[in-house]
């Protein structure tokens, strides 16, 4: 088999390793317009550009929090924007030991035949987009396939055209110099137990590493970012241990040690369910030749707005909520978090069914 060897070779690997590295995770902050439009309309805030570039500078310039991060992933508009004061985003991160990324997938569409399975599209001009990206200083990416449990989901067709179409983006990255981040995210939606969550996990997983290496993907130069392995959300919660167990083992069946970290998305967890859940898999004592760290969206970022709703006056408060979000995540990356009074938000569940990023 041969792996892709070319021009970013050494620069992919690198870069994967310097994102996976323990301590640190990433912020993902690349919610579309229609996404982000969603989080403000909560908080009573105009979906506009300034307001946009407002939230996203809320996060980039907290004090302290680029410490706990080694990757922010932005949507298109945000890696192009600046601070109030004039310095592009991409600037503040790098001075920050941050690197950049990029959300290139546009989204899903309908698999017809199925019963709303989908699949994602935005290869068509992809290599001419990591190309801008690249010169804009992104240097990794992320490309979100959903899949769904159901009575006959996920069906082969949606698992092979998903694990197809992540190996493809992949793939197209990595000759760009985008280390690709490889999202099949499982929704947690519906009332199936942890054990059925773990086959399918553990059957998607297996598709798209079969895909990867059919399509000739570095893997050393590539991150994962899954679901962890929970039950439904109609269904009774697990503990983090039970959680972590079935979590890691998953990832042990399935995913080569070539790979240098897993960096599990939170996918409606509440901030505190998802630390707690990421403690645990690193205090768990097995076989984890991995590191396994976090690229959370909503977990790292909802007791933030809450606390900020858009008003300049709160701006430190909102900050000090996601400093300390992101100082929990980091130490659950070494398996330090020793949980700690946390406001309600951080408690709240995040979960809308469908979920649409
Ligand atoms: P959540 O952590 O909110 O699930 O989002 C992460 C993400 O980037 C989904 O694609």
């Amino acid at each position: 088999m041969s792996a892709y060897n070319g021009k970013y070779t050494e620069e992919l690997i690198k870069t994967a390793a310097y994102i996976g590295t323990p301590g640190k995770g990433i912020l993902a902050a690349d919610e579309s317009t229609g996404t982000i439009g969603k989080r403000l309309s909560s908080i009573n805030v105009e979906n506009n550009e300034s307001n946009r570039r407002a939230l996203r500078e809320l996060l980039f310039t907290t004090p302290g929090a680029l410490e706990c991060l080694s990757g922010v992933i932005l949507f298109e508009e945000t890696l192009y924007q600046k601070t109030a004061a004039g310095k592009p985003f991409v600037d503040v991160l790098k001075e920050g030991g941050v690197i950049p990324g990029i959300k290139v997938d546009k989204g899903t569409v309908d698999l017809p035949g199925t019963d709303g399975e989908t699949t994602t599209q935005g290869l068509d001009d992809l290599a001419k987009r990591c190309q801008e990206y690249y010169s804009a200083g992104a240097r990794f990416a992320k490309w979100r396939a959903v899949l769904k449990i159901g009575p006959n989901e996920p069906s082969q067709l949606a698992i092979n055209e998903n694990a197809n179409g992540l190996a493809r983006y992949a793939i197209i990255c990595q000759q760009n110099g985008l280390v690709p981040i490889v999202e099949p995210e499982i929704l947690v939606d519906g009332s199936h137990d942890i054990d059925k969550c773990a086959d399918v996990t553990e059957r998607v997983l297996a598709a798209c590493y079969k895909a990867l290496n059919d399509h000739h993907v570095l893997l050393e130069g590539t991150l994962l970012k899954p679901n962890m392995v929970t039950p439904g959300s109609k269904s009774a919660k697990a503990t983090p241990e039970k959680i972590a167990e079935y979590t890691v083992r998953a990832l042990q069946r399935t995913m080569p040690p070539a790979v240098p970290a897993v960096v599990f998305l939170s996918g409606g967890q509440s901030e505190e369910e998802a630390t707690l859940n990421l403690n645990a898999m690193n205090k768990l004592q097995t076989k984890k030749p991995w590191s396994l760290t976090f690229s959370f969206g909503r977990a790292l970022q909802q007791s933030t707005l809450k606390t900020w709703a858009g008003k300049t006056e709160n701006l430190q408060k909102a900050q000090a909520a996601f400093l300390a979000r992101c100082k929990a995540n980091s130490q659950a990356t070494l398996g330090k978090y020793e949980g700690s009074s946390v406001p309600a938000e951080a408690l709240e569940s995040l979960h809308v069914e469908g979920y649409k990023y």
